[in-house]
């Protein structure tokens, strides 16, 4: 059997960077490691973590690090709002900073246009820690899911600034925007969008041309990979989305040429078992 890696796939660059923060502040044995909600939208990689010494912690454990001597508290990718920041700082601990220079860039764009008096607009999910994240750079906050939260907006700003999550589809948020647009007076419009995912949904359509079928491997609650999998299922015949080598389906062993992809927060680790495995026609 043949086994094709899309050409982008995995990782993305700010996922990456926490990852290997994680693993050498494990691997000093030091201090004890914290991150300040999940690592990873992965439970395979973060159970592998937790096994090596990391906790998670909330907001409402923090108690927990002020207890602990020479604690290190990573803030993950997504980033965490100026009033996180504040209570992580009175814990005593030191912060480990892992906020993706583009998230990064929307929290600076959110905190511009707030100080010009401005409502922020931010569209994406409503829970996800990276808008949560920024909207605690806001005096006035919306935050819209779809085009139809688009249209029931809770008031209606005179000025507004849009400003999209990293990872919203293009095509919804060029909906959200076109609807805010016949609202709003004075409406500004950041795409934030980060290109990771069209890369790696870009390799997959590529991959398309060369395989029979084709797997793709990421966390069951990562958005990304679930965008993917959807992607899948309409460009190839067969294909299949796991967490891990052992949820390979007998069935692929099966097959000439099989693809693998995977979500921008799968790690390395548990591509290369997939292949391998694939490979060596090991069903785990
Ligand atoms: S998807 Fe893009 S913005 Fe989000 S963490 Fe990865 S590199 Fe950063």
């Amino acid at each position: 059997m043949e086994v094709i890696r899309a050409a982008v796939l995995g990782c993305c660059a700010g996922v990456q960077s926490a990852l290997q923060k994680a693993e050498s502040l494990l691997e000093k044995g030091d201090s004890s490691v914290f991150s300040f909600g999940p690592l990873i939208h992965n439970d395979n990689a973060l159970n592998d973590l937790y096994s090596r010494g990391l906790v998670c912690v909330n907001e409402a454990d923090l108690h927990q690090v002020s207890q602990v001597k020479n604690a290190s508290v990573i803030i993950r990718a997504h980033g965490i709002s100026p009033g996180q920041r504040e209570k992580l700082v009175a814990t005593g601990a030191k912060i480990v900073d892992c906020t993706c220079p583009r998230v990064l860039l929307s929290q600076n764009k959110a905190a511009e246009f707030a100080e010009k008096g401005y409502t922020v607009i931010l569209a994406g999910e409503k829970n996800h820690g990276e808008l949560t994240g920024i909207a605690g750079f806001c005096r006035s906050v919306i935050l819209v899911e779809n085009s139809r939260d688009a249209e029931n907006l809770p008031f209606v700003p005179e000025k507004a600034v849009l400003i999209s999550q990293t990872t919203i589809a293009r095509e919804e948020f060029r909906r959200i925007s076109e609807t805010l647009s016949g609202i709003i007076p004075h409406l500004e419009v950041c795409n934030m969008i980060c290109p990771a995912t069209k890369e790696r949904q870009d390799a997959l359509r590529a991959l398309s041309e060369l395989c029979d079928a084709v797997i793709v491997v990421g966390g069951k609650n990562s958005a990304n990979t679930k965008r993917l999998f959807l992607s899948a299922q309409k460009l190839f015949r067969f294909s299949v989305c796991i967490e891990n080598s052992s949820e390979i389906p007998r069935e692929f062993y099966g097959f000439n040429t099989v693809g693998i992809a995977a979500g921008a927060s799968t790690p390395e680790k548990i591509i290369f078992e997939v292949e391998n495995n694939l490979k060596k026609g090991i069903n785990v």
